[in-house]
């Protein structure tokens, strides 16, 4: 928690890039790792006057400056349609969070680009480019402030009632209505006074205080409840609507939801399809299919012999 807070007091002119629910990890990684020559304050490059949301990664190579000899994304193809849900999947360690990094210019390619409307996005402003984009992760960074702050958070001077707005859509304001002190309950430290379930909400409504063309959703190995999880999921159906989004999930019944499933494998793009043209080619996501129900299966067998016993 100490280095996670000297590293976002470090951080902080770019507050607004991570603020949108990065992960702990991830910031700390990244600002030990990110390269100088992104400046996330930079006013060069020109804005679009009007955003479709195309996304398209074009024969990109890329490896991390601290591990130059590790290939991570190796000649990746691959187009995510505006207005449309794209689910990544994949073994984990395949290069699926690194690509959605890369999308927000946490790291810029070795080879090849990644282009919004056909623009290279190292030539558009990138506060503008993250602007339009909001980002949900994992373990969403919770301050030790209020409710309403830390949905604040995701698009500073926003008024009382957009925030009230974003949580109705991330099916969180009545949890929180129900709350003694409603939107200005403190969350405590890191969220802890929260549930798991309740914090991925707040996540959510900071994501969408931003208005967001293109939605980033990392939640790759989701630790709710089913009771929570079916609300959060609830929430993402809804706001994923008529965005540019990309899933990357972990359970089966969020990436059957998407309109194109994408597989990856080894830093590449290997398949791409719905969810029946994908389970008869048998690849990767037959593979992570035939696992996750298996694992299913045991987790239901263990479930009745602990109720028999
Ligand atoms: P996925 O999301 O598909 O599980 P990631 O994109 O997170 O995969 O990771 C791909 C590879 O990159 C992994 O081997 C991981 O250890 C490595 N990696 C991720 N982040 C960093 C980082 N900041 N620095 C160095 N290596 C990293
Ligand atoms: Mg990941």
């Amino acid at each position: 928690v100490l280095i996670a807070a000297l590293n976002l007091g470090q951080a902080s002119p770019c507050l607004e890039a991570f603020a949108a629910g990065r992960g702990a990890a991830t910031i700390i990684f990244e600002t030990i790792d990110r390269e100088p020559d992104i400046d996330c304050l930079s006013e060069a490059g020109y804005k679009l006057d009007k955003v479709k949301g195309d996304i398209e990664f074009h024969n990109v190579t890329f490896h991390y400056p601290s591990r130059p000899e590790v290939v991570i994304l190796d000649k990746l193809s691959v187009a995510v349609n505006s207005g449309e849900t794209t689910a990544f999947v994949g073994p984990s360690g395949a290069g699926k969070s690194t690509a959605v990094q890369l999308i927000q210019r946490f790291y810029d390619p070795k080879e090849g680009m990644v282009t919004l409307d056909g623009h290279d996005i190292r030539g558009l402003n990138i506060q503008w480019l993250r602007s339009l984009m909001g980002i949900v992760e994992q373990e969403p960074v919770l301050f030790a402030t209020t409710i309403a702050e830390n949905i604040r958070y995701g698009r500073p001077g926003v008024t009382l009632d957009d925030i009230i707005h974003a949580t109705k859509e991330a099916n969180a304001y009545n949890f929180i209505m129900d709350l003694p002190q409603k939107f200005d309950t403190l969350v405590g430290e890191g969220g802890g006074q929260m549930s798991g379930g309740q914090k991925q909400r707040i996540a959510i409504a900071r994501a969408l205080v931003r208005n967001p063309r293109i939605l980033l959703l990392d939640m790759a190995t989701s630790a709710l409840d089913n009771e929570s999880e079916a609300v959060v999921q609830e929430a993402l159906d809804k706001v994923r609507n008529g965005r540019t989004t990309i899933s990357i999930a972990h359970r089966l019944s969020t990436i059957k939801n998407a309109d194109v499933i994408v597989g990856y494998e080894h830093g590449r793009a290997v398949e791409r399809g719905k969810h029946d043209e994908l389970l008869e080619r048998k690849g990767v996501y037959f593979t992570l299919v035939t696992l996750q129900s298996q694992g299913d299966k045991a987790l239901n067998q263990k479930a009745r012999q602990s109720r028999a016993s």
